[in-house]
């Protein structure tokens, strides 16, 4: 068992010993990307410096192990996950690729003029776009569920308009810009009791709490490696073994047939299908490596970590004079937006990192959210299982010298 205190997790991540503009890296952007941790540049670097061969191919030795490196992270991403097989698992390169593979399969095939898709008023861009592409090539229709202005879904007009022409409800677990946490289960029992497919988006999820596919019953769980504090390049479509088998392939090539002829080509069953082309290998074996650590340290240790940096930083920032947090939800994740009165969300985050503090500035992609909360942009600081007690001093103390230097 590891020693669980964030000195000791620290000590993990190279990165965060080093210095920005002379000063200690307060690192609080783990919502755009994770840092990574030694444990997982090292499984990466010694399949490529020891293990490394092209997979599913060679009868040598090499790719034959590399093979079942490969196809054993699969394993370790299904029992993250709770999935009741490996086979339930697609190796995507991101999170916006796992929903373009449903939007392009799935709802290529299945939606027509007038189908309903609903999702929610707080998306990621990677959850609108694809769709707004299918709606153009089938007629479907898009609706968004609305938000409180605390940034919680409004449950009643969830109600409204999930009804017998809703054939997808697609919605983020957790979101990116406010870091509200959605009522996944009553979502899905909504979307269940119409018979809709079900798709959500875990990318702000699956490093902060436990993720069981089976209890939550979605068609569709999507999350991308890197911010799990694995690499980028690698991201998981978790589909439901029926539901992924009736899917037509996303791409055509090689890896993904069992066999082609000039006239017709007849495609592996799911996840194969769905593979085409050499897929990436080391940054496979780099999330599984990942998961080990996250599951090492535990979310019995991550969640109550995180929660309390929150808790600490919310009262921090709520104290601050002319600032205002956006997205303030009882149910809530590790995500802390803010604007200040007369300043721009940029010049914020720039004098920030003068002092060695790393937040986001921008609209999160997440334009339709920006628009319903009548705000251009915000800053947005994320905390990670590495944050501490002296990263949101230095916010604080940051935000004072934002207020100094502009003169606020
Ligand atoms: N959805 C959400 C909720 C996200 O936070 C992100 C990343 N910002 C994405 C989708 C897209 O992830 P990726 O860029 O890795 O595909």
């Amino acid at each position: 068992r590891l020693n669980r205190t964030v000195e000791r997790i620290r000590q993990d991540f190279p990165i965060l010993a080093r210095t920005v503009h002379g000063k200690r890296l307060a690192y609080l952007d783990t919502a755009a990307s994770a840092q990574k941790p030694e444990q997982v540049i090292e499984a990466m670097s010694r399949f490529q410096r020891e293990e490394y061969a092209n997979i599913h191919r060679g009868v040598y030795a090499l790719s034959q192990a590399a093979t079942d490196r490969f196809e054993a992270a699969r394993g370790r991403v299904a029992r993250f996950l709770n999935a009741s097989s490996a086979d339930e698992i697609v190796f995507t390169r991101n999170t916006t690729e796992a929903i373009n593979v449903v939007a392009q399969s799935w709802a290529r095939k299945n939606l027509k003029a007038g189908d309903e898709i609903v999702l929610t008023e707080l998306e990621h861009h990677a959850n609108i776009v694809p769709w707004q592409m299918i709606r153009a090539e089938t007629g479907a229709v898009i609706k968004p569920i609305r938000i409180h202005d605390d940034g919680s879904l409004d449950l009643d007009h969830a109600r409204s308009l999930i009804g017998p022409r809703t054939k997808l409800v697609a919605f983020a677990h957790v979101s990116n810009a406010l870091g509200t946490v959605l009522p996944v289960r009553e979502l899905v029992r909504l979307a269940r009791a119409v018979d809709a497919t079900v798709l959500i988006d875990g990318s702000q999820a699956v490093q902060h709490m436990a993720v069981d596919v089976q209890a939550l019953d979605p068609d569709f769980y999507v999350f991308t490696g890197h911010k799990l504090y694995g690499p980028t390049g690698i991201g998981v479509l978790y589909g439901k073994g029926a539901v992924l088998n009736a899917m037509p392939p996303y791409q055509g090539g090689g890896d993904m047939i069992e066999r082609v002829t000039f006239e017709r080509t007849t495609f592996k069953p799911a996840p194969h299908r769905f593979e085409a082309g050499t897929p990436a290998i080391t940054e496979a074996i780099g999330l599984a490596a990942a998961i080990d650590y996250v599951e090492q340290i535990g979310f019995d240790w991550i969640g109550p970590h995180e929660e309390e940096l929150l808790t600490e930083a919310t009262q921090a920032l709520l104290a601050i004079d002319g600032l205002k947090l956006w997205g303030t939800s009882a149910q809530k994740a590790s995500v802390l937006s803010f604007t200040l009165d007369g300043a721009h969300a940029h010049d914020v985050a720039t004098i920030l990192d003068q002092q060695g503090v790393a937040v986001r500035a921008g609209h999160h992609c997440a334009h339709p959210l920006m628009d319903r909360l009548g705000v251009a942009a915000t800053s947005r600081a994320s905390i990670g299982l590495y944050n501490d007690r002296a990263d949101i001093d230095q916010l604080v103390a940051g935000i004072t010298a934002v207020k100094r230097i502009l003169k606020l």
